[in-house]
């Protein structure tokens, strides 16, 4: 039976390079090195129920036709349409990313990812005071320090703390988890938080002021610190600045419970100034944990094509950046669009009600393996092969390294990008008016 090794899993930003898979006539036979939910996504292609052949919605029910029949259909939709929502490309390749966003350029759409209900505060946070990170490979070899803030890798990113921080052995770090400490803060004890050294609660949405008091405490300003501050005492606020300071390298880890808190993007620029402030008495670096396998593909593929990372709107016929003005729910809301086009997402399930009501009013093209709450919505609804598995393509992880992932399988689902491309083209074909 053909063995593939070093196969990348596309599911989570940690795109762990160290899979084992084994094919046979054409199926997947076999998985290993993945975790529950690596190894659930790569045989999930055969078992898992997938969009089976393109569909337009005529009369109120979904009905199949042909690829051309869709892309013919979806580029109308796009060629009429005065202002498109373009969203989502977080779980596709580089690659299809760019044609997505070539599409949006094209049709003076806005494109946003979703990284705006997410991780898009740290991008904003960056913006300001830059990103004092390192890679996945640095935290392993150098890390004595591991801080999770407001995360929860056990469930979220199950391989993490195993390949690369917390019970990793590194050339620094020899004896693994023995030559690290472990810190976890949030507002609730997760399964993270149970293995810990130290587990500090926090008042929900208050991670500004503690950020606040660590960085008084780290300059010596310890009397400007109250007794209490977002419910963890004076006392802990000194102990965790101290082991801070006494550490080799500091790595601060965070999660949504710092980009999407009370405070947003500002508890990320804090977090900045406050790795600034620890550099004065040893190394430290903070880093997101990116959840879709290439929520950072598509703010890098981005940000070298239009200058900005997410919610880039083209109806000026330049590219214009404003979140909160420009991001996928504020159009939404405001219904100032007219047509969406979703790949690799599902607003249907994630945004709030009043941005969902004016998708389902609008035209709604979805290019997408799987079925979910967004196909119930979507006119035009397009089959498309699942990259790192039916077809290779690039990927960043959550530190920025750009990573190969491999075709392990054939299929006859065509791939994002010729989806994409193909409707590039007609879109010039109708505006042409031919
Ligand atoms: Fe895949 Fe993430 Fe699990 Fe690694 S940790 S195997 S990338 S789901």
């Amino acid at each position: 039976m053909p063995v593939i090794k070093d196969v990348v899993c596309s599911l989570c930003g940690c795109l762990c390079d160290d899979i084992t898979v084994t094919v046979e006539d054409n199926k997947i036979m076999g998985v290993k090195n993945a975790c529950i939910l690596g190894h659930s996504k790569t045989v999930g292609v055969q078992t898992h129920d997938r969009i089976k052949t393109p569909m337009i919605r005529k009369d109120g029910e979904l009905v199949e036709v042909t690829y051309e029949e869709a892309i013919d259909a979806a580029a109308r939709i796009l060629a009429n349409s005065r202002r498109t929502l373009s969203y989502g490309w977080c779980s596709t390749s580089c690659e299809a990313i760019s044609k997505a966003i070539q599409l949006a350029e094209e049709t003076g759409s806005v494109i946003d990812s979703t990284a705006n209900v997410c991780h898009g505060p740290s991008a904003l946070a960056t913006q300001e005071k830059g990103n004092p990170g390192a890679t996945l490979g640095e935290i392993k070899n150098r890390s004595d320090l591991i801080i999770f803030w407001g995360c929860n890798p056990i469930h979220a990113h199950p391989r993490h703390m195993t390949r690369y921080s917390s019970f990793s052995r590194g050339f620094f770090t020899p004896n693994g988890r023995k030559d690290r400490k472990m810190v976890v803060i949030d507002v609730r004890k997760t399964d993270t938080a149970k293995r810990a050294d130290k587990y500090i609660e926090i008042e929900q949405g208050s991670d500004l002021l503690l950020v606040t008091a660590l960085r008084s405490a780290i300059n010596g300003h310890e009397a400007a610190i109250p007794k209490n501050v977002a419910g963890v005492s004076k006392a802990e606020i000194l102990g965790l600045a101290e082991l801070m300071k006494n550490s080799r390298f500091v790595s601060i880890l965070f999660g949504m419970g710092i980009t999407q808190s009370r405070s947003k993007y500002k508890n990320g620029d804090a977090v900045s100034s406050l790795i600034s402030d620890l550099t004065q008495h040893t190394k430290a670096i903070m880093m997101g944990m990116r959840g879709h396998y290439n929520v950072s593909g598509f703010g890098e593929v981005a940000t070298w094509e239009t200058g900005y990372p997410m919610a880039i709107d083209f109806s000026k016929g330049y590219p214009y950046y404003n979140p909160g003005e420009t991001g996928a729910n504020d159009v939404l809301v405001r219904e100032e669009v007219d047509a969406a086009i979703v790949g690799a997402a599902d607003p249907g399930a994630h945004f709030p009600q009043k941005a969902v009501r004016h998708l389902a009013r609008i035209p709604l093209i979805q290019i997408d393996p799987y079925p979910n709450p967004t196909t119930e919505l979507a006119d035009v609804v397009i089959p498309a092969a699942v990259v790192g598995i039916e077809v290779e393509g690039t990927a960043y992880r959550m530190d920025a390294i750009p990573i190969r992932m491999k075709k392990l399988i054939a299929t006859e689902f065509k791939t994002d990008e010729e989806i994409l491309k193909d409707l590039i083209v007609k879109v010039r074909e109708l505006k042409r008016g031919e």
